[in-house]
Order: structure tokens, then C-alpha cells, then sequence
């Protein structure tokens, strides 16, 4: 299991350049790939999944995604 992290987890996004209207990102709960509006290439954006409600925050300078580690409710 996981152990030993912060209280909010990180991964690495390879965007194709500069990043312009739309892009799309992994929802890091579910997977499940989500189209997102691009305000600030170079700014930080807050969106929640459509799927499972899940928020995450995309660092689009930095090219990193940050979300809240999951619930476990075991
Ligand atoms: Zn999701």
C-alpha cells in the first residue's frame, strides 16, 4: 500500500508544446481522460472530474497534475 506521502500526491503530464484553448488530462482517481479548458498556459487550474467528482489541480507551467490522495474508506 502507499505509505509516507504528503497530504496531496503529484504526477508528471507531457504536454505536446504550448498549450492553447483545450487539452486533455487523465483523471488521476479514475482514469478517465477529460477534455479541459486552457485559461493560462502557464498558470495553475483547478477542475473536478465528471466522472467521480474528484478535484485535482493541473500546473500547466510546470507540467504536473496535484490531487487530494484518495479516501480509503477499508
Ligand atoms: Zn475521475
Amino acid at each position: 500500500m502507499f505509505g509516507g506521502f504528503d497530504d496531496f500526491l503529484m504526477y508528471e503530464i507531457c504536454f505536446p508544446g504550448a498549450i492553447t484553448g483545450q487539452t486533455e488530462v487523465t483523471c488521476p482517481y479514475c482514469e478517465t481522460l477529460l477534455t479541459v479548458s486552457v485559461a493560462d498556459p502557464m498558470g495553475v487550474e483547478r477542475f473536478a472530474c465528471g466522472e467521480c467528482t474528484g478535484e485535482f489541480e493541473v500546473d500547466f507551467g510546470q507540467g504536473i497534475i496535484r490531487y487530494d490522495r484518495p479516501a480509503d474508506n477499508s
